[in-house]
């Protein structure tokens, strides 16, 4: 995660480090993530698995293949009848009977024959091997053969990928279309899988106005929202957006109460700094479950964290500066949310990459750069991206990177390497 040093690496090797009274990374990412666990596995359909995790061990109830069968269309022959068979000196055999896929033939083949057979069709009593089409005339009911078969040629054997009874795939594996045809073709239509936690995302603010709305003087659409709500289902998760809270405390409660019947997790952005109105600050420390603080990074200081409900259910209050907001998600939210989901590997993958200009860094606070991560020669490169404000949203979408400079540098230079969190991969 964000503190590993080696290339690939996604470990977090560092030990806690106290920044003052101002907590770090790693003790609020350890705090946040105390406690969490998978939600309890639920049935579902095989489509509605993909990318979900195995919460059962799933076995196989026949083998794959279940029978023998062609893997070419051709023409299913004795290899002796077709020895030495070519082009200039074919061999002609009688076509007995013709199988399609999903039929079984009732003849056994006998010297002298053939029997006319279509890939996936099961293999006829007798058979040796499968002429492909290609090396014949394809005729009926007599056909000319240009080419042997080795014993065994073309034949798909019961069990050769599967055996019965194999375990096809153990809980904890994230479910992708290779597992789930797999599935699938062992007869499963449904799969216990750990359920997508429900995230409900909220923004507050009272110069906010919803996407498409129209703005007056001081007032800004909200960005927030919807990015947020696009990284937890990018997480994996299901996300419920509200709109637009304005920052009045008694409208900020109500709204919250509201989500908590449905959420597994709430996010809300905005009001939660040092401002006069900055009221979901107001509002949640004073219910005594939601705790306030400074971490030391850049962008994000102000964090919030707790639960709210009868249920307890986990909150983040994240800084309303959009970069903020989403650079606190990718830190501390998405490990959640994807230990919620079962994963065993929670955090973004980590490369080295040298970056290609200066770049500098306060002290005593752990900056994730914006950076836009190349490949060249083989070897990772990272751009800073020219902005590095917490509202230049123009700057972070050209990006696809955070470069992790550690709490005590203060200074990069061009062509030193770096940690580099990669937010293109899962
Ligand atoms: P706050 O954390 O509420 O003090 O907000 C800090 C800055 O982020 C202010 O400039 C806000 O206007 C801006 N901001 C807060 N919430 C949002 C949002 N949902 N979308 C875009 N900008 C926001
Ligand atoms: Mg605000």
């Amino acid at each position: 995660m964000i503190a590993a040093r080696q290339s690939g690496s996604r470990s977090c090797p560092e030990p806690p480090t106290r920044v003052g009274v101002v907590r770090s990374v790693e003790d609020h990412l350890q705090s946040v993530l105390r406690g969490v666990v998978p939600l309890d596995p639920i049935d579902v359909g095989l489509l509605d698995a993909q990318g979900c995790v195995l919460a059962e061990d799933v076995t196989a109830p026949w083998p794959l293949p279940s029978f023998d069968n062609s893997a070419m269309d051709g023409y299913a022959v004795r290899t002796a009848d077709v020895e030495g068979a070519s082009g200039e000196q074919p061999v002609t055999l009688r076509v007995v009977d013709d199988v399609p896929a999903g039929f079984r033939s009732t003849a056994t083949l006998r010297e002298g024959a053939a029997i006319r057979i279509m890939t996936g069709a099961p293999i006829p009593e007798g058979t040796e091997g499968i002429v492909p089409v290609e090396d014949t005339d394809g005729g009926m009911p007599e056909v000319r053969i240009d080419a042997p078969a080795a014993p065994g040629a073309h034949i798909r054997r019961e069990g050769e990928d599967v055996a019965r009874g194999d375990v096809v795939a153990t809980a904890g594996t994230v479910l992708g279309p290779r597992q789930i045809a797999l599935l699938a073709a062992v007869g499963r239509a449904r799969a216990l899988v750990h359920p997508r936690p429900r995230v409900v995302v909220m923004s507050t603010g009272s110069e906010l106005v919803e996407i498409g709305g129209a703005l007056r003087p001081g007032l800004i659409a909200d960005s927030n929202g919807p990015s947020i709500a696009a990284a937890a289902v990018e997480a994996g998760a299901v996300a419920y957006r509200v709109g637009p809270v304005k920052d009045d405390a008694p409208t900020v409660l109500a709204a919250l109460e509201d989500q908590l019947v449905r959420a597994d997790l709430i996010v809300t952005t905005g009001g939660v700094s040092a401002g006069a109105y900055d009221t979901v600050k107001a509002v949640l420390s004073r219910m005594g479950s939601v705790e306030f603080g400074k971490v030391a990074m850049q962008p994000g200081m102000p964090q919030g964290h707790g639960t709210l409900g009868p249920d307890a259910t986990p909150i983040f209050t994240l800084p309303g500066n959009p970069v903020s907001a989403y650079v606190s998600f990718e830190v501390f939210v998405r490990p959640v949310i994807r230990r919620m989901l079962g994963h065993s590997e929670v955090y973004r993958p980590v490369v080295r990459a040298v970056c290609t200009e200066n770049l500098r860094s306060p002290k005593d606070k752990r900056q994730f750069a914006r950076g836009l991560l190349t490949i060249e020669d083989g070897r990772y490169l990272v751009r800073p991206a020219g902005g590095q404000g917490s509202h230049m949203l123009g700057a972070l979408a050209a990006t696809n990177a955070l470069i992790v400079v550690p709490e005590p540098v203060t200074e990069v230079k061009a062509g030193e390497p770096v940690a580099v969190l990669r937010l293109d991969e899962p």
